[in-house]
């Protein structure tokens, strides 16, 4: 896994400008970085970014 899944965008001197990133329900992700923003949201699966209507029935998996 790339390190930038751990990016710390308010610490890099590099970065001016992060967001924080929402999945399609509203619910807050992490914060992300354009550098960053691609390895973190591969975490995710992609129907929870994206349908607001993913089912969320399935055992939670804590993915560090
Ligand atoms: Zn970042």
């Amino acid at each position: 896994m790339s390190e930038l899944a751990y990016h710390m965008c308010n610490q890099d001197p590099d970065v001016d400008y992060s967001w924080e990133e929402y999945d399609a329900r509203g619910i807050y992700l992490c914060r992300v970085c354009t550098k960053c923003v691609k390895a973190k949201l591969a975490n995710y699966r992609p129907e929870v970014l994206n349908d607001s209507n993913y089912l969320a029935d399935e055992p939670i998996e804590e993915d560090i």
